[in-house]
């Protein structure tokens, strides 16, 4: 393997120094040349109610300076078994949703075509409708997916189809996410019709809300989240209000008695060894977010998913 990227060393550049990208690595823009892109997606134009994510890829580069080489538990180095650089934003347009849909999809092929894996920092949930576009147009994904929110809403305000109470549903029907390989954990709150869930249920989703999390445990949901992914190729979405506001106040769409910090790790880490295809962190709102402590979540829960997102290329390529 040749050129492989690290992140600059703290031990001559101090933390508070030097360019402000993801993990401190350096920004590699050929795509070629990387096993996984970490990109920015500055963009939030499907959020409906308090926005702020099109700044949380700047908040989470920032707050990602804090994060280390190698897994606390784990003792892997990502950086020593795949090339991992920060590749930039994707281009956006912040008054046309619909361009925005298009550039962002066209970035992500371009990745996804030269073989690289993508880690996708947001940005509103939306975002990863054209990531899976980009992903699963050959081949439909299984996935993965931390929210308070099923996000399978089917329009919004008079018919409108895409916001980030919409992504999934879409990616259904363009046959981009295979919903019997889906799993959501941390469903919770509140919701605008009592059928609202029966539309993924229907689809063949496995939601497993906060009340059965609280129920089986940790270890059952790591189970049954492995059991729905199987051995396909499979996508990690984790939207930051699945974690308690306690935790990660700075989301638009905040839903009261959600995961801990400490249970999400363990979730998270309970991921190894699946055929992990990409992965994307979205809705930190740093206007809601003034201590930083979301950014921080998301910085930490990116590491932890790309080491996951490490592994699996590292497998892939023998
Ligand atoms: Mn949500
Ligand atoms: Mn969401």
């Amino acid at each position: 393997m040749t050129n492989r990227f690290e992140p600059i060393d703290s031990g001559v550049t101090p933390r508070f120094a030097g360019h402000s990208t993801f993990m401190r690595l350096p920004v590699v823009e050929e795509p070629r040349e990387l096993d996984i892109a970490i990109v920015g997606v500055p963009w939030d134009g499907g959020t409906t109610n308090r926005p702020g994510p099109r700044h949380g890829p700047r908040q989470v580069r920032e707050m990602s300076s804090l994060i280390k080489r190698v897994h606390s538990v784990t003792k892997i180095s990502p950086y020593e078994i795949a090339r991992i650089a920060d590749a930039g934003d994707a281009p956006v347009n912040p008054i046309d949703l619909g361009q925005s849909l298009e550039s962002i999809r066209a970035f992500f092929e371009r990745i996804v075509d030269a073989g690289a894996t993508p880690l996708a920092i947001g940005g509103d949930h939306l975002s990863s409708l054209p990531i899976l576009r980009a992903l699963g147009r050959k081949r439909a994904v299984g996935m993965v997916h931390f929210d308070a929110h099923s996000d399978t809403v089917d329009s919004y305000f008079g018919g409108l189809k895409y916001t980030h109470g919409t992504p999934f549903r879409r990616a259904i029907e363009e046959g981009l996410l295979d919903p019997r390989r889906t799993v959501q954990i941390g469903i919770r709150g509140s919701t605008y019709s009592a059928d609202e869930r029966d539309w993924p249920l229907a689809q063949g989703i496995r939601i497993i809300t906060i009340e059965e999390f609280e129920e089986i445990g940790v270890d059952a949901t790591i189970r049954e989240a492995r059991r729905v992914a199987g051995s396909g190729p499979t996508y990690v979405s984790f939207d930051i209000d699945a974690l308690d506001p306690v935790f990660a106040p700075g989301t638009g769409t905040p839903e009261f008695a959600g995961l801990t910090s400490r249970e999400v790790l363990r979730l998270l880490r309970g991921l190894r060894g699946l055929n992990l295809v990409g992965a994307d962190v979205v809705e930190v709102s740093p206007p809601f977010d003034p201590s930083g402590a979301t950014a921080l979540a998301a910085a930490n829960i990116a590491f932890e998913i790309l080491c996951l997102l490490a592994e699996s290329v590292a497998k892939r390529n023998g």
